[in-house]
């Protein structure tokens, strides 16, 4: 069996080299972290939710022509993406206050925000990823003040379409990451959004409850990861309950399938 070239393994992902040059493949593991990964546990099925997830999200962005890294979902748990030299900083944008934001300024989690906040955060887990200012960005060249603006600007898109995909499926976005990378065509290079977005990343509260549906349920001991991921996926319409003809191609896993179990067709019957 050939065995592929893995490029770069993080906490969440492995990359590995894609089928073209140009193209690296995206696997999305089981494994959550938190605090720069002193909490670490598998939650099965994970990986297969976010890789849905973020393909359907992703691919709504590319509609509306965000540019993205993301050609394909390829299986379960893998998509085909666009090598991109990442821009080292975690975008953060924020609507409501929660988490670190809360802490750091004293504000109550969920209270809305004046306006929509972003931040930038330096991708080094050696020093727990420090908040950084575009000063910070700009003297140790980590973007140009031309990157930062085009970045803000498509933060600022995607949060704008974020906030109402999710508010149409009942769920406040409070708040979430994303990073860029460079996309180098010839002698042309252009930003793209890149990594994933999923509840591994965004904050998501539903508007009835109130009740978290994201990687806080983890961090925070709250019981029923899977079940908020699952949930999610299923009001994004990723996760069908309805059952297809055998034959009819790859058939999505329904709610109570085991997720990372063998992939059986619903046979006619709603279940
Ligand atoms: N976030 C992330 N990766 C990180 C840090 C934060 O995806 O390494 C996301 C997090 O899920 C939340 C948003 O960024 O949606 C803001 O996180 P915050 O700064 O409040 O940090 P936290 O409280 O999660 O430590």
């Amino acid at each position: 069996m050939n065995k592929r070239r893995r490029i770069y393994e993080g906490k969440a992902k492995v990359l590995y080299e894609g089928p073209e040059p140009g193209t690296l493949i995206q696997h999305f593991k089981d494994d959550a972290t938190a605090f720069n990964a002193k909490k670490h546990a598998l939650i099965e099925g994970k990986g297969v939710l976010n890789n849905r997830i973020s393909e359907y999200i992703f691919t709504k962005l590319g509609e509306i022509s965000v540019p993205t890294h993301f050609i394909k979902r390829l299986n379960m748990r893998e998509q085909l993406i666009r090598e991109v030299e990442i821009v080292p900083l975690e975008v953060v944008v924020r609507n409501v206050a929660a988490g670190s934001l809360s802490t750091r300024l004293g504000l109550e989690e969920g209270s809305q925000l004046p306006r929509s906040i972003i931040e930038f955060y330096y991708k080094k887990d050696e020093l727990n990823d420090p908040m950084v200012s575009e000063e910070h960005i700009t003297a140790f060249g980590w973007a140009t003040p031309q990157e930062i603006d085009e970045i803000m600007q498509l933060a600022l898109r995607i949060n704008d379409f974020l906030v109402g995909l999710f508010l149409g499926i009942g769920i406040r976005l409070i708040d979430f990451k994303v990073e860029f990378g460079r996309l180098y065509d010839n002698d042309q290079v252009r930003l793209v959004l890149a990594d994933e977005i999923s509840p591994d990343c965004c904050r998501l509260w539903d508007i009835q409850s109130g009740d978290k549906l994201d990687k806080d349920r983890f961090r925070r001991d709250l019981g029923g990861v899977l079940e908020a991921y699952q949930e999610v996926a299923r009001r994004l319409g990723v996760l069908t309950e309805t059952p297809r003809p055998r034959g009819a191609g790859p058939v999505l896993v329904a709610s109570n399938t085991p997720i990372n179990g063998p992939v059986t067709p619903v046979n006619g019957k709603p279940n």
